[in-house]
């Protein structure tokens, strides 16, 4: 697995012009992403358990489906679970994750009140509220070559809340997952090992989609099924890369508790694996890979890596192989401070955000792609 994860990613690797990888990445752009996040806003915040939330699955699974991504398939559980841990509550003086806060912060929470969502349509929109039952989550996988029994997770969560359009938590980060999934799926592209795309639902309840796949497909690992047909309907993790929230780096709160309106030119993609995970070794070494991809393969802004990933899909997987997550900022003593005003509350609308912050999105997009495809060994054949 290690192997894998430490693939050459040298400096040569983009000064030749038939570099694939630079190649691969040059088929991302703004605008497209942006017509993505713009889909998912259709469906509201898309609240779990309820019919916008399905509807946005449908759309999510005819997306792939026209990208010609391979064996679509969806994930059935129950939520709540059955035995449901309770939640303890927060000492929100620390950071989640293990972060240090430090300098100003603003409050953070999530809206309730609908009267607080100003669009009368998009109140309307997002009206049903959620009730208890199967839920649904989709993905794609992109076939490996020559190790189709092994692969790694791309994934983003599909839910949202808050009486907007999540399209930041986490249309953003879904559509990260859905652009990869076009661009790897294109019939000139080839994988050596496999990549599965995965839109998680329930996130905002307590990562319970991701949670219902590491319970249901985690036993099915590395089996070829049905046996000699060279087909793994479950291959071998070797990491996962979650992306949540990915377009608003404005600092800092200020000491009235506002933002600036403006993206800080130092932005940047904050990758994060958890320190104290039983695979933060492995983790990290994937980090640091992502952080070299960015290096190569994004137009405008960096990458930071930190050590305390917290509240993500990633963590579910965390002490089983190596997992990461991108953020806009780190989850804990930077989010988790209110530097993102718009997280879960109705300001997370698509018109909120400027092409300075999509671009920031679209990096994240390009530092997944470049590292994915070193790391699973891609070409293009033209
Ligand atoms: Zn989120």
């Amino acid at each position: 697995m290690l192997i894998a994860i430490a693939a050459p990613l040298s400096a040569q690797d983009t000064t030749k012009a038939a570099d694939p990888v630079a190649r691969l990445v040059a088929r991302l752009d703004l605008e497209r992403y942006k017509a993505t996040i713009k889909g998912l806003t259709q469906f509201g915040d898309r609240r779990q358990g309820t019919a916008r939330n399905r509807a946005a699955v449908d759309w999510i699974e005819q997306q792939l489906r026209s990208y010609g991504c391979s064996d679509v398939a969806r994930i059935t559980y129950q939520f709540p679970p059955a035995q449901q841990e309770p939640r303890p509550p927060r000492d929100t003086s620390r950071a989640a994750g293990g972060g240090k806060i430090r300098g100003l912060r603003a409050p953070t929470g999530v809206n309730t009140d609908s009267l607080r969502q100003p669009d009368a349509k998009l109140r309307a929109l997002n009206a049903e509220p959620t009730s208890p039952g199967q839920r649904q989550e989709v993905y794609c996988t992109k076939v490996g070559t020559g190790h189709p029994n092994e692969m790694y997770i791309v994934g983003g969560h599909m839910d949202g809340h808050g009486w907007g359009e999540a399209a930041n938590d986490d249309g953003s980060g879904t559509a990260i997952v859905m652009e990869l999934a076009r661009v790897f799926s294109a019939p000139d592209v080839t994988t050596d090992r496999s990549i599965r795309f995965a839109l998680w639902n329930n996130e905002e309840t307590g990562l319970n989609g991701a949670r219902a796949y590491v319970e249901q497909r985690g036993p099915l690992q590395g089996k070829e099924d049905p046996p000699g047909s060279g087909k793994y309907p479950e291959p071998t993790w070797l990491g996962m890369i979650q992306h949540d929230m990915m377009l608003f780096d404005h600092g800092m709160p200020r000491a009235d508790g506002t933002l600036s309106p403006e993206q800080r030119p130092e932005a940047d993609v904050n990758i994060e694996f958890q320190s104290k995970s039983k695979m933060a070794e492995g983790a990290q070494k994937l980090a640091w890979a992502f952080h070299r991809a960015n290096e190569l393969y994004a137009t405008d802004y960096p990458a930071q890596v930190g050590p305390h990933m917290t509240n993500t899909d990633s963590a579910p997987f965390q002490d089983l192989v190596p997992a990461i997550s991108l953020r806009e900022n780190e989850r804990g003593r930077e989010i988790g401070a209110g530097w993102d005003p718009n997280w879960h509350q109705p300001t997370d609308v698509y018109t909120t955000y400027s092409d300075k912050d999509f671009r920031l999105g679209l990096n994240a997009a390009q530092t997944t792609l470049g590292a994915i495809a070193h790391l699973t060994g891609a070409t293009v054949k033209k």
